[in-house]
């Protein structure tokens, strides 16, 4: 069991798509060894000429089995999936009419085959390549039949001939006509399947950010605080949090109306992350609320970076639309203690806020 499973890697790799094109070259491999047995068989009843099957199975033989180190190394080799499938299609036609040139009386079956290769380009080629196939087919099939007329009228009448092209061109003209609707379909399906990871990936950015000012939302920001209290403690590491109001917000929006409050918020928001570190996560918690959280942040760094921030609202002309707008905000800072849930942390931190905005408002006080 464990060696077949050995011997199916080592033999057709483990990448999926690989795998696909091995098989789909196996399956070339029976269908070629239907059409020996059909050319064998031709030379055993006598009507096919045993030194053109055996050239032909000879070629068909090697040319299939050399096909296999191509297919199977094209990962390594980077060669294009649909220039191998090309090839492999260009040389199974060219066999099966030499083959169909070849075997006499019964070569009729061999037009069978000529469509079973084509509806294995549409599954390897672009629409436009599978056509170019199919056309290549009519053309050297409709060329050999001209010629073994011309060669061999007892074996190959012209009126035969051409009762098998007109059969061959429209069963060909027919598959290549489905084919080419199969892979519109496919193209289709292909670019449904993009859409949807697309609206996924926006329903995740919406589940996470804050509309108004693109920052990590409140339930985000829950999740992550769970998170990283856990890891905290497990580490032993401090992880700092801050609450931060702006003050007296609501004199902006009755001053300037709440699409200009607005503004300033997306505004402040930017400020705010322009002056914290790239390893801090900053959420609008409500209204003109945001919190900020610092991982591994002893209270005195968290503090230098809240006071940067807050020299840097400070100075910030906020736009409203008419005269440059100052602002300050209130912070209340503090540092998760081991083992205490996320709430009595934010708790600690709201009550610090209270006691900034209750000593004057602009400052940061720390719990
Ligand atoms: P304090 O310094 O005590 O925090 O005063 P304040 O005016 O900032 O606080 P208050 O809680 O009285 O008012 C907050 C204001 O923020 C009221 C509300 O309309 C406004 N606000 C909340 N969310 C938004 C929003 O999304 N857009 C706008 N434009 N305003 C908002
Ligand atoms: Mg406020
Ligand atoms: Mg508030």
């Amino acid at each position: 069991m464990i060696l077949a499973s050995q011997l199916s890697h080592a033999l057709v790799g483990t990448d999926a798509r690989l795998r696909r094109q091995v098989v789909y070259w196996a399956i070339t491999v029976g269908l070629y060894a239907v059409c020996v047995l059909l050319l064998v068989f031709q030379v055993r009843v006598g009507v096919a000429d045993p030194d053109v099957v055996s050239m032909l199975v000879t070629i068909l033989v090697t040319g299939t089995l050399l096909f296999y180190l191509p297919v199977r190394m094209s990962g390594r080799l980077a060669l294009p999936p649909s220039l191998l499938a090309m090839a492999q299609a260009i040389f199974a036609i060219g066999c099966i009419v030499a083959a169909y040139a070849a075997i006499g009386p019964a070569r009729a079956s061999t037009l069978a085959i000529l469509v079973v290769v084509l509806v294995f380009c549409a599954f390897a080629l672009t629409p436009r390549q599978s056509h170019a196939m199919s056309a290549f087919a009519v053309a050297l099939l409709g060329a050999t039949m001209l010629a073994m007329s011309r060669l061999q009228p007892d074996r190959y009448p012209a009126s035969q001939e051409l009762v098998n092209f007109v059969i061959a061109a429209s069963m060909l003209a027919a598959v290549t006509f489905l084919t080419g609707r199969l892979s519109l379909l496919r193209d289709k399906l292909k670019a449904q399947r993009a859409e949807l990871a697309q609206a996924l990936a926006r329903i995740q950015e919406m589940a996470t950010r804050d509309d108004l000012t693109l920052l990590t939302n409140r339930r985000h920001m829950n999740e992550l605080l769970a998170y990283e209290t856990e890891r905290h403690d497990r580490k032993g590491r401090v992880l700092s949090i801050a609450l931060l109001d702006i003050d007296w917000f609501k004199r902006v929006n009755d001053a300037h109306g709440h699409a200009a409050g607005d503004n300033v918020l997306r505004d402040f928001a930017q400020q705010a992350l322009g002056a914290v570190r790239t390893t801090d996560v900053l959420a609008r918690w409500g209204g003109e609320e945001f919190l900020l959280m610092l991982p591994d942040t002893e209270p005195q760094a968290a503090a230098m970076v809240l006071e940067r921030m807050r020299s840097r609202i400070a100075a910030h002309a906020f736009s409203t639309g008419e005269s440059p707008l100052r602002i300050s905000f209130s912070g209340g800072l503090t540092s998760a203690r081991k083992g205490e849930t996320v709430a009595a942390t934010i708790a600690r931190s709201d009550a610090a806020l209270y006691a900034a905005k209750a000593g004057g408002r602009n400052r940061i006080v720390s719990a």
